[in-house]
Order: structure tokens, then C-alpha cells, then sequence
């Protein structure tokens, strides 16, 4: 959304691996699954790769945002669910006024200053 300088990004708790924890080096098992992902018991190896290569390149896509002077606001698909997206629907608002809030910061004022030897009146008074 331009005109708030945010990225939204709907990601699949799966595919995205929402509060997962997953191990960097292959052959960890230290893997914490969370309530809506869960890494699959067969070809682990693969999906534990899988997830953390994209972990890895969401970072990385949210820091360049960051970078460049945009908000970012991830939205999980467990958080669009019906007893939770209203909830969720209004962080989202209040993050977007958040957002459009302080690209209107308040501005300092620049002091006025005179031309030096020029007096600037208002009114002239030799009437
Ligand atoms: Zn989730």
C-alpha cells in the first residue's frame, strides 16, 4: 500500500513455519512445532530445509522494506480465521494509521531571520 509505505504479507503458517523454531544445521532435531505448523514426519530432512529457506528469505525480503523506508505487517493465515479476523483486521488498521501517522512527522520550524542591515516592518508610520 503506497500511500501508507507498508507491505502486507499473507503467509501460510505452513509454508512459512509461523512460531516454528527450526534448527540451522541439518541433523538438529531441536525442532518446536507450533499450534498451526507442524514439520511433517516423513522427508523431514526436506521440509526442515524447505521452511527455513523461507524464514530465511522473509527476513531478508522485510530488512530490504525496512531499508528502504517501508513498514512491514505480516499477517498469518491462523490470524484469518472467523473467531480471530476481527481482531486482526483492526491491528492491521491501527498499524496503518501508525504507519501513515509518522510519515506526517511534526516538522520543526525554521526561525525567521533578518537580512542583515534590512529592518522589515509591517507598517510604514511617517504619515
Ligand atoms: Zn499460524
Amino acid at each position: 500500500m503506497r500511500t501508507y509505505r507498508t507491505a502486507i504479507f499473507v503467509n501460510g503458517c505452513f509454508w512459512h513455519g509461523h512460531d516454528v523454531v527450526v534448527p540451522q544445521l541439518s541433523g538438529c532435531n531441536l525442532v518446536v512445532n507450533s499450534d498451526c505448523c507442524k514439520i511433517p514426519t516423513t522427508n523431514r530432512e526436506f521440509w526442515l530445509a524447505k521452511i527455513r529457506r523461507n524464514q530465511e528469505r522473509d527476513q531478508r525480503n522485510y530488512a530490504l522494506l525496512r531499508d528502504n523506508g517501508w513498514q512491514v505487517v505480516v499477517i498469518w493465515e491462523c490470524q484469518l480465521k472467523t473467531a480471530v479476523i476481527e481482531h486482526t483486521m483492526r491491528e492491521v488498521e491501527v498499524k496503518l494509521n501508525d504507519n501513515l501517522l509518522s510519515l506526517y512527522k511534526r516538522r520543526t520550524p525554521k526561525p525567521y531571520r533578518e537580512e542583515q542591515g534590512q529592518i522589515q516592518t509591517a507598517a510604514e508610520d511617517d504619515i
